[in-house]
């Protein structure tokens, strides 16, 4: 047996004893970051996540047991990645890995003690890790940012602007640092702004963002009235990335003046590939200690709940749970 924190359903998350998995592959979580999707699932519910099911989808943890056809042994440290495209259908080809449609995904969550695979997963998925550092709970999220980020254009003196001062967004700034990029964000929540400023980072409030100014604008939000807001506020040549996971009953219009007359582009990203994953996880290891402080909390899983109502609240950034 082991513990997990076990979502029962909208607003209903326990710490419970359920069966232990068993696999060709065996890891004992060492630390799995609170990500929006889990607080989104927790508050709401997920079409993807029908409860009972333990959430959870970006951990690292020491390999317990592995058969030898893994290519894993007992101690091996390792980060996880929680899906994996085919590799193989024409979206892939085409070099879309994050849209296949015939996606294999790791069996179980995060939020509890062990986790598994067989050996066929985790020779493409289990990736070994130098040192069992908090940072490496950050491999999924920063996948996904730098999907985003290979959708921007940051040459030529670009200036960006990162609406939402989330976890994600600050992953969005911790990158735009390290490549030079001049950034901004935008973040109504005084907490947040608050953690942001103390970073050494720009914040505005919604109201102070300069018109056309910004040349790469990320929005992080899920609110569908940003779309023609910020589309209307990028630069002449500029560009728009949804990152944000909206609705499909979301709405939004926009303004195609600013697409014809002023060559605004939009875009969009969701998830990753396997090669942000691996990108990804080149990036942590060169540069955890500078990324490990965007991971505010660290907490054991028996305070999964309260973790929900800090990120929920705008109090944390990213929280990594502690089986
Ligand atoms: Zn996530
Ligand atoms: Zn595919």
């Amino acid at each position: 047996m082991m513990k997990a924190l076990v979502y029962l359903g909208p607003g209903s998350m326990e710490l419970r004893e359920v069966d232990k998995p068993a696999g060709d592959v065996v890891v004992h979580v060492l630390g799995s970051g609170l990500c929006g999707t889990d607080l989104k699932t927790y508050l709401k519910g997920h079409h993807m996540f029908t409860p009972p099911t333990v959430l959870g989808h970006e951990c690292y943890g020491r390999v317990e047991s592995a058969t030898a056809a893994s290519g894993f042994a007992a101690g091996d440290l390792v980060a996880i990645a929680p899906y994996l495209e085919c590799g193989t259908c024409p979206t892939c080809l085409k070099g879309y890995g994050e849209l296949c449609a015939s996606k294999s995904f790791i069996s179980g969550g995060c939020f509890a003690e062990y986790l598994s695979a067989d050996a066929a997963y985790a020779k493409r998925g289990f990736f070994r890790i130098p040192r069992a550092a908090t940072a490496f709970a950050l491999v999924e999220p920063l996948a996904c940012v730098l999907n985003g980020i290979g959708k921007l254009r940051l040459d030529g003196g670009r200036k960006a602007l990162i609406v939402g001062g989330g976890p994600m967004g600050s992953l969005f700034g911790a990158v735009f640092e390290e490549r030079g990029v001049p950034f901004a964000f935008v973040e109504t929540n005084p907490g947040r702004a608050a953690i942001l400023a103390g970073w050494g980072w720009k914040v505005l409030a919604p109201e102070a963002v300069p018109e056309k100014d910004y040349d790469q604008i990320v929005l992080t939000v899920n609110s569908a009235d940003l779309v023609p807001r910020y589309l209307g506020a990028a630069a002449d040549g500029g560009n728009l990335l949804v990152f944000s996971g909206l609705s499909r009953q979301d709405r939004s219009t926009i303004d195609p003046y600013d697409v014809h007359y002023r060559e605004v582009s939009m875009t969009g990203s969701y998830g990753y590939a396997r090669s942000h994953f691996v990108e990804s996880l080149a990036l942590i290891t060169a540069q955890g200690a500078r990324l490990e402080r965007l991971v505010t909390h660290r907490l054991p899983l028996s305070r999964g709940v309260e973790a929900m109502g800090l990120l929920q609240r705008g109090e944390a950034m990213k929280i990594v749970l502690e089986p």
